[in-house]
Order: structure tokens, then sequence, then C-alpha cells
């Protein structure tokens, strides 16, 4: 058997090596290392790949993420929500903003943020949701589209995880997940399903506005060489990054059912084992399991763990060679740096629940049979033991 990797970056590079190889040497031939024509094919690739109008490429998703708040022109003291239970660079970007962060708990089965406990922590200062769809699963985009409307909000989707996935809506329409809200923001970080070979990430919008405001907030805040009429930042994509980009992205459906294929084999190999809750891909229209549609596409694959020692699994797996990952130990608001006192422990039951719970089991586009095989009966043996 091979050896089992969490995410196996070297067999997805060894099938497209050539492809990738060529693009990276162009930019060099070509010396074009910032802003090179490939930054901008790969921008209107991925606009048609999405259906969204404009696609601004950054440094990184965190950086995509505060450069989405600052074009939305969100102010010092505005309350922005987000999920508990998701990586803090969400929240991150809220607090270095000066904008007020406010956390709230997710539904225990899709893993994404809570629709009551957005529309409750409403109030007159709320400017902005911050929906994430995380592990790669749409987030209820009808309720927080028509919640957002009601009460005047931005929409900004964290779409770091979710990239590929599509949201089909009551109405029908299926949209890629990141152009449905007012901005979306991705990371093209390595081990993400569109991953570089570096750091990059991108915004999302179908404003023209917004975009050409955010076009100049990546660039210093200049819409004319040497003129800065906003306080900006430099946050790029580089050639280099572009070009990998460019050569990956006609594999991401492909990538994307690997994943989903992989994905059901787990959930079929742990099907009546009571001590395991599986991932449900809800399409949120529905409100039905769905097994066919591409709402999730699996950025990881996390396990509840019931009545079984979650952190002794997770021990266990370590002795034996097999990766996992628990996303993430310690919710948000129980962090350090984003502890306050306005928050209530009674209000967090949900993530304070999960992160004792979950564990995500090597997720990528080359796990073959024989590894599902050995990694779910390591599994089951040491939960029902
Ligand atoms: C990875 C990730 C980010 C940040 O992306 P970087 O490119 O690492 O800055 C933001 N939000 C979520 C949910 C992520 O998973």
């Amino acid at each position: 058997m091979k050896k089992i990797q969490m995410v196996d970056l070297k067999g997805q590079y060894a099938a497209i090596k050539e492809r990738v190889n060529a693009s990276i040497q162009e930019v060099i031939d070509n010396t074009a290392f910032i802003n090179g024509p490939e930054v901008h094919a790969f921008q209107k690739e991925l606009e048609d790949y999405l259906g969204v109008k404009h696609v601004i490429p950054c440094a990184n998703g965190t950086d995509a993420l505060q450069i989405a708040m600052m074009g939305l022109g969100l102010k010092p003291g505005d309350e922005v929500i987000t999920a508990d239970f998701t990586f803090a660079a969400t929240v991150e970007v809220i607090a270095l903003l000066q904008l007020t962060p406010v956390l709230v708990d997710v539904d225990p089965i899709n893993f994404n943020i809570d629709i009551a406990a957005v529309e409750k922590a409403i109030t007159p200062n709320t400017k902005a949701i911050v929906p994430v769809h995380l592990f790669g699963l749409a987030a209820n985009m009808d309720a927080i589209m028509d919640l957002a409307e009601r009460h005047n909000l931005y929409v900004i989707e964290d779409n770091a995880q979710g990239i590929g996935a599509a949201y089909t809506s009551k109405d029908g329409t299926k949209k890629m997940t990141g152009g449905i809200g007012h901005a979306g923001s991705t990371s093209f970080f390595p081990s993400k399903n569109l991953g570089c070979y570096g750091d990059g990430g991108a915004i999302f919008t179908n404003d023209d506005d917004l975009a050409h405001i955010i076009r100049g907030i990546v660039n210093h805040g200049m819409y004319e060489r040497y003129h800065h009429d906003v306080v900006g930042v430099n946050s790029r994509l580089d050639s280099i990054q572009a070009a990998v980009l460019r050569a990956k992205l006609p594999n991401l459906n492909s990538y994307n059912i690997a994943r989903r294929t992989a994905a059901r084999k787990y959930t079929q190999a742990f099907s009546g084992i009571e001590q395991i809750i599986t991932p449900t891909g809800f399409c949120n229209a529905g409100n039905s399991i769905c097994d066919t549609c591409d709402c999730h596409v699996f950025h990881q694959y996390t396990l509840r763990i019931i009545n079984a020692d979650r952190d002794a699994l997770v021990k266990h797996l370590q002795a034996n060679d097999i990766p996992c990952g628990v996303y993430y130990p310690i919710p948000l608001h129980a962090q350090k740096a984003y502890k306050d006192e306005r928050y209530n422990e009674a209000d967090f039951t949900i993530t304070n629940q999960l992160v004792k719970e979950v564990v995500s089991l090597p997720m990528h586009t080359e796990l073959d049979d024989e590894q599902i095989d050995f990694l779910t009966k390591s599994i089951i043996a040491f939960v029902t033991k």
C-alpha cells in the first residue's frame, strides 16, 4: 500500500508535471514576474469557471477577506457576524480592521453558520455577515441572503474551502459558491482544493463599482499610477502562481469529483457504526441529503466521534502512521486573542461540542481503495472495541 498522506500534493503534481513546468518556465522566460499576462488570463478563466463578473487576484485568502471588507467601506465599530467554528483568518481580519467580530454558533449537521443564531445577533450596528463554506459544503445562502436583504447587510462569502461547489437555490437556480454574496473570497494555499505552489488568493464580486474599488485597494490604493486615492495594501498574485493555477484550473472539477468519490467510499464503510457520524452533503435548498449534487467539494472529510474517545482515536491513528487532523480544536470565542465578555458559553453549545468530537481524515485527489479500506477498518476497529 502507498503511504497514506493527509494531502498528496506530490502525487497530484506527478500527473500534471509537464503542463505545470511548461507554464512556470514560460513566466521565467518572459520575466514578467508581477502582473504578467498569466495573472490576467487566470482571472478571466476563473471568472468564466465561477460565472462571476469580477475576480480580483491577491496574495492570499486572508488578504482577500480583509480587502473585501475594506472595499465595502466597513468602518471601526461596525459589527460583522461570523461562525465560531472556522479557521481564525475570518475573525482575524475583522479584528485587524477594528471592526467588531460577533461570533455565533454553527449547525451540528452541516457545521455551517446557524441561521437562527445570526438573526439573534443582528443589532443596529451590524453591517455584514461572513458565512464560511466550511469543509467545502455550501452554507445556507438562501437564508443568509434573505436575512441580509431584510436587515440591509453585506454578505462576504469565505470560500477558501469551497471552491468549485455549487449552491442550488429554492427557485432552482444554481450558482457557484463565492459569487452569491456581495463579495466572496478564496485561498489558493497549496492544500486547498485549487492550490498553487505558494500563497495566493482572490476576491469575487458581481458589482462593477466594488470591483473597481477593490482593484485599487490591492495595488496601494492607486487607480492611476502614483495617485493614491484611498489607503490600500500591496496584495498581488504573482505570475508564477497564476501560471500554476492556470495549469490546474481545468482539473478542478475532476479533483472535486475524486474527493467526493473518496468521501462516498468513507461514508459507505462507516455506515451502521453508531460511534461515528459521517458528514452530510445537505443541499440547503431541498433540505434533503443529496448524494449526487455538487454542494459539497470535501475540502475536509470530517467525522464526529460520539460515545468513544476522539483524542484516544487520534493518538492511535498517529501511532499507526495514519494521518488525521482536528479542525478545529478550540472555538474562536475561546481563543485568547478573541475572548470577549460579551460572549456567553450558553450561546456556543454546538461549537463547544464539535471541538471535542471532530476528526478529519486524509482527503485529496489521489486516495485509492486499498488506503480507504485500511483507514476505515482501523478506525472502526478502534471505536468499536
Ligand atoms: C485557508 C483559509 C483562509 C485563509 O487563507 P490563506 O490563503 O491561508 O490566507 C481563510 N478562511 C478559511 C476558512 C480558510 O480555510
